[in-house]
C-alpha cells in the first residue's frame, strides 16, 4: 500500500502526493506516516531537489487521523500505555519538526529547503497540523472546503503540534476559536483568520505552490518561533495583555465545560505552559498533556460515541443488509405545523421532492413559508443564495389534495397527536399511494403498533421520530412496530442518511427511547423541588455533571403544559402504577398559576419582557420552602443521572434498545446526556457496574423503588463485566 508518492519535476520541486488507495478521503495511519517520513527524508537528501510541495491526489487534502493509530500506540506499549502514547507522539513531533526545519543549519538557520502545503479541499485535524509544520500553506479557492482542528469536539485536542503551532502563529486569543471551539472555516475565512497563507484558483494550486517554493528565501522559511527575539502575538502569559487573555480563557473554559471535559483544560494548560518555554520543550509539554487526555476514560468514551459509533450508525450499521437501496425521491408530509414544516425543509434541502399537505391551503402555505424564512436568513448570513432558495422552494408543493401524494415513495405523518385523526389520514393516504410507498408517523407518544392498526399494510408502517427544531436536531429515532418489515426500516434509514441525520432504531414501547429517559430526569428535578431541595442546587448539580440544561430550565423550555399533558396521559395509561405524583402535582399547580414556561415568560423561572431568563420565581419557595438540611451535591447528581441511565438499561433489558451504541449516541444527540461521559452505557462502564449497583441500592433505600437496580446491572457487577465488553464488541465487529 502506498499512501504517499514523491515525484521530482524538471525544476527540482519534489511533489509529495497523499492519496490513500480505495478511500475517498485521506486519513493518516502509522504506515502512511512512515511513508511520509521517508519521502521527506529522500527529498531533503537529494541534491537535485530544491524544494518540496506536499499535496493530495484527491479532491480534499485529508480528513484527519485514523483513530486506530492512538489505540495501537497504546496497545503496542504493553503495560505502560501512557509511555507508548507519549513516545508515539514525540515521534510524530520529530517528523513534523524535521519538515519545519527542512535541513537548515541549527545555528545560522540557513540552507533549508522550502516546503509548501497545497490543499485542494478540506483539511482537518492532522490534515491541517501537517500543513502547519510546512513553511507556507496554499489552499484552492473551494468554498466547500472545511479547514480546521475539530478535535475538541470529540474530547481530545490537536496533539500533533497543531496546538503549539497555531497558538504561536496567531497568539492565544486569536487561536482560541479554532483550538477551543473546533471552529471550521472555508479557505477564504481560514486565510482571514490567519490559519493558512494563500488562497488561489483551484487550477493554479500546484503551479503557485511550486513557484513559491522556487523563489522562497532563507528568511521566508524560518518560522517566527525559531527566529531570535520571537514574541507571542498578543503577549505571552507574563505580558500584561497575555495575562488578561489567559485569565479570561481560563474562566471561559471553566464556565463552558464546568470542569467535566478534560481536553479543554489540558489544551489551555499546554498553550499556557508551552508559551513560557522554547518551542521544542513546548511540543514535549503538548505531548504530555495530550497523553493525559488520551489516558482519561472520558476521551475514549467520547471518541467511541461521537466519532466511531456515530459514523457507523450513519453508514448503516443497523440497516437490514439484504434490502435494496431505498433512497427517497418524493416524500409526502402530512400536517404542515411545527414538525411538518421542519421535515419538509430538511427533505427539500436534501434534494427530495416534497408534497406538504394540511387541512386548508393557508396552513399548508404557512408550512412552506417556514422554508422561505429559513432560506432568507441563510441569504442574509451569506450562507445561501437566491438560486438555492428558489430551487429549494420549487421542490415543495403545498396542498390540501391527497391525490398529489399518489407517486410519493415515503409518507411522514405529523398531524395532531390524536389516534383518531391519525387513523383518518392514514386511510385517506392509503387510498391513493402505491404498494411501494412506506408510511411513517412522527408521533412522540402514541404506540406505533397501535397506530399501525389503521393501516392496510402494517409491514410498511413505521415510526420516524424527529426532535424539535427539526433542522437543528441531529438525531432521528426510528421505531419498529410489532409488524414493521425490513423494507420500512431500510427506507427510514436511507431517508435519514439523505437528510444527513444520525439514526437509531428501537422497538416500540411507551415513549420509545429518548423521551423514556429524559422524562424521568425532568420528573426527578421537579420532585426534588417539592421535597424542599433548593432549585439552584438542582439546576447547578445537573450542569456540573455535564447536562446542557437543568431539569427545571428544560421543563420551562419544553413548556409546562406539555409536561401536564404527558403526565395526564401517563397516569391514564398506568393507573395505580403511576408513581410520579410529586412532580405532576407541582406541574399541575404551575399550569393553574398560568406559569406555562418560557413561551409564557413565566415558569419555574421568571423572565423579562424579552423572554430572557431571570432568577427563580419567588412563588416556588413559598409553596415548597427550602428544607433546612440540603442534600450533598453528589447525591443530587446521582439522582439526576441515575433516573436517565436506569431507563436506558431497562430499555436494553426489554429489547426496546437493541444496540448499546445506539443507546449512547442517541442519548447525547437526542437529549444532550452528559457528552463527556460518552452516553449512559459508557458512563456506567467508566464508574463500573459494581459502583453503579452501590449507588442504586443507596438511592433505592432512601428515595424509593424507581432506583431499583436492574437485574442485568446486578448480574454484570457480580461477573465484573462492562457493557461494551459484553454487548459492544460483537456488534462493532
Ligand atoms: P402542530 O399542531 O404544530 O401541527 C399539526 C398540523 O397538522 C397542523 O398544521 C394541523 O392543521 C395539521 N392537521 C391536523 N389534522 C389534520 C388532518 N386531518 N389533515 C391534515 N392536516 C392536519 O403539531 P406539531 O408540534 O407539529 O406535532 C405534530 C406531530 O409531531 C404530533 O404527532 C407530535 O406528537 C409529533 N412531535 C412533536 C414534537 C414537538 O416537539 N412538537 C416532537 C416530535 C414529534
Amino acid at each position: 500500500m502506498t499512501d504517499f508518492t514523491s515525484k521530482t519535476d524538471k525544476d527540482g520541486v519534489a511533489v509529495i502526493t497523499w492519496d490513500v488507495p480505495e478511500k475517498s478521503m485521506n486519513v493518516l495511519n502509522l504506515e502512511g506516516f512512515k511513508e511520509l517520513d521517508e519521502a521527506v527524508d529522500a527529498a531533503l537528501a537529494d541534491d537535485a531537489v530544491k524544494g518540496i510541495v506536499i499535496t493530495s491526489g484527491k479532491p480534499d487534502f485529508a480528513g484527519g487521523m485514523d483513530l486506530n493509530v492512538i489505540a495501537s500506540m497504546k496497545d503496542n506499549a504493553g503495560d505502560n500505555p501512557a509511555k507508548g502514547l507519549f513516545d508515539g507522539l514525540m515521534n510524530m513531533h520529530k517528523v513534523l519538526r524535521k519538515i519545519e526545519r527542512a535541513g537548515m543549519d541549527p545555528k545560522t538557520n540557513k540552507g533549508g529547503k522550502p516546503i509548501a502545503a497545497a490543499l485542494p479541499g478540506t483539511a482537518l485535524g492532522i490534515g491541517l497540523e501537517l500543513p502547519l509544520s510546512c513553511h507556507r500553506i496554499f489552499a484552492a479557492d473551494n468554498p466547500k472546503a472545511k479547514i480546521g482542528l475539530p478535535e475538541i469536539m470529540v474530547g481530545i485536542f490537536p496533539g500533533a503540534g497543531g496546538t503549539t503551532r497555531l497558538a504561536r502563529k496567531l497568539g492565544a486569543m486569536a487561536a482560541s476559536p479554532f483550538l477551543l471551539e473546533g471552529k471550521l472555516s472555508d479557505p477564504q475565512k481560514a486565510k482571514a483568520g490567519g490559519i493558512i497563507d494563500e488562497v488561489v484558483p483551484a487550477d493554479e494550486l500546484l503551479e503557485k505552490a511550486k513557484a513559491w517554493v522556487l523563489s522562497a528565501t532563507d528568511a521566508d522559511i524560518l518560522k517566527p518561533w525559531d527566529a531570535k527575539g520571537y514574541k507571542m502575538p498578543g503577549g505571552a502569559p507574563y505580558h500584561p495583555a497575555g495575562f488578561m487573555t489567559f485569565v479570561g480563557a481560563s474562566a471561559m473554559v471553566n464556565s463552558k465545560t464546568k470542569g467535566v471535559y478534560p481536553a479543554a483544560k489540558a489544551l489551555l494548560s499546554a498553550v499556557y505552559e508551552g508559551a513560557l518555554v522554547p518551542f521544542d520543550t513546548a511540543l514535549k509539554i503538548e505531548a504530555r498533556w495530550f497523553t493525559s487526555v488520551l489516558m482519561n476514560p472520558s476521551s475514549s468514551a467520547m471518541i467511541r460515541s461521537l466519532f466511531v459509533n456515530k459514523e457507523a450508525l450513519e453508514k448503516g450499521a443497523v440497516r437490514p443488509a439484504d434490502v435494496a437501496d431505498q433512497r427517497v425521491k418524493k416524500v409526502g408530509v402530512l400536517g404542515a405545523g411545527m414538525m411538518g414544516a421542519g421535515i419538509a425543509l430538511v427533505s427539500a434541502k436534501a434534494g427530495i421532492e416534497v408534497v406538504l399537505l394540511d387541512q386548508d391551503q393557508s396552513a399548508a402555505d404557512r408550512g412552506k413559508a417556514y422554508s422561505e424564512t429559513y432560506m432568507d436568513k441563510g441569504i442574509s448570513r451569506r450562507k445561501a443564495t437566491e438560486e438555492q432558495k428558489e430551487a429549494l422552494l420549487s421542490r415543495i408543493t403545498a396542498t390540501t389534495d391527497y391525490n398529489a401524494l399518489a407517486d410519493c415513495d415515503l409518507i411522514i405523518e405529523a398531524v395532531f397527536e390524536d389516534t383518531k385523526v391519525k387513523a383518518d389520514v392514514t386511510a385517506k393516504v392509503e387510498a391513493v399511494i402505491s404498494e411501494d410507498c412506506i408510511f411513517a408517523t412522527n408521533t412522540s407518544t402514541l404506540p406505533i403498533t397501535e397506530l399501525a392498526k389503521a393501516s392496510k399494510a402494517q409491514d410498511r408502517f413505521i415510526g420516524i421520530h424527529f426532535f424539535s427544531p427539526v433542522e437543528k436536531m441531529l438525531l432521528v429515532e426510528i421505531i419498529k412496530g410489532a409488524k414493521t418489515g425490513d423494507r420500512a426500516v431500510a427506507k427510514a434509514l436511507d431517508y435519514t442518511r439523505q437528510i444527513r441525520k444520525t439514526p437509531i432504531v428501537v422497538n416500540d414501547a411507551r415513549f420509545f427511547y429518548a423521551n423514556r429517559c429524559i422524562i424521568p430526569y425532568l420528573n426527578e428535578g421537579i420532585r426534588m423541588v417539592s421535597e424542599g431541595v433548593a432549585p439552584a442546587l438542582v439546576e447547578n448539580a445537573a450542569k456540573l455533571v455535564g447536562m446542557p440544561l437543568g431539569p427545571l430550565q428544560l421543563a420551562d423550555e419544553t413548556s409546562i403544559d406539555l409536561g401536564v399533558k404527558i403526565a395526564k396521559a401517563t397516569m391514564a395509561a398506568m393507573g395505580d402504577d403511576y408513581t410520579d405524583h410529586a412532580s405532576s402535582d407541582l406541574l399541575f399547580w404551575l399550569a393553574d398559576e398560568g406559569r406555562l414556561g418560557r413561551k409564557a415568560k413565566a415558569g419555574f423561572y421568571n423572565y423579562d419582557e424579552k423572554g430572557k431568563r431571570q432568577g427563580f420565581w419567588e412563588g416556588l419557595a413559598e409553596k415548597h420552602p427550602h428544607a433546612e438540611t440540603q442534600p450533598e451535591l453528589t447525591e443530587v447528581q446521582h439522582r439526576l443521572l441515575m433516573t436517565q441511565v436506569l431507563e436506558a438499561v431497562r430499555a436494553l433489558e426489554e429489547n426496546v434498545l437493541m444496540d448499546i451504541r445506539e443507546g449512547d449516541v442517541g442519548a447525547i444527540l437526542g437529549w444532550g446526556f452528559a457528552p463527556w461521559s460518552g452516553g449512559p452505557f459508557s458512563w456506567l462502564d467508566i464508574i463500573g457496574a459494581e459502583r453503579a449497583v452501590e449507588i442504586c441500592d443507596a438511592l433505592t433505600e432512601k428515595h424509593g423503588d424507581r432506583f431499583t437496580t436492574p437485574a442485568l446491572l446486578r448480574e454484570m457487577a457480580k461477573n465484573g463485566e462492562t457493557f461494551y465488553g459484553r454487548f459492544g464488541s460483537q456488534k462493532a465487529a
